[in-house]
């Protein structure tokens, strides 16, 4: 299984958050250490060439195995939880 949990995500082709154009955003460029920093966190500074735009978005996505993880982490809980509770139910019972 591959474990790869963040995988690139091409912003560029991704919706504007704020007109939701595809494929309008652009890198903008870093303007001081603050952004450069971020960049560095992979949140990169965007702009959106239709409305106007600008924020920052982080650049990677969590991949289908990192939700598939997730889902099995919250059926075990549950499933967990239930025997317990029925554990504690019969014992005290
Ligand atoms: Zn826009």
């Amino acid at each position: 299984m591959n474990l790869k949990l963040l995988i690139k995500k091409n912003v560029q082709l991704s919706r504007c958050p704020n007109c939701n154009t595809i494929a309008a955003l652009r890198r903008s460029r870093s303007r001081n250490v603050w952004e450069r920093l971020m960049k560095k966190a992979k949140i990169s500074p965007y702009f959106c060439q239709s409305c106007g735009w600008r924020g920052r978005l982080f650049t990677y996505k969590l991949s289908r195995n990192y939700i598939k993880l997730i889902i099995l982490y919250i059926f075990l809980m549950t499933v967990t939880a239930y025997i317990v509770q029925k554990f504690l139910k019969s014992y005290f019972d």
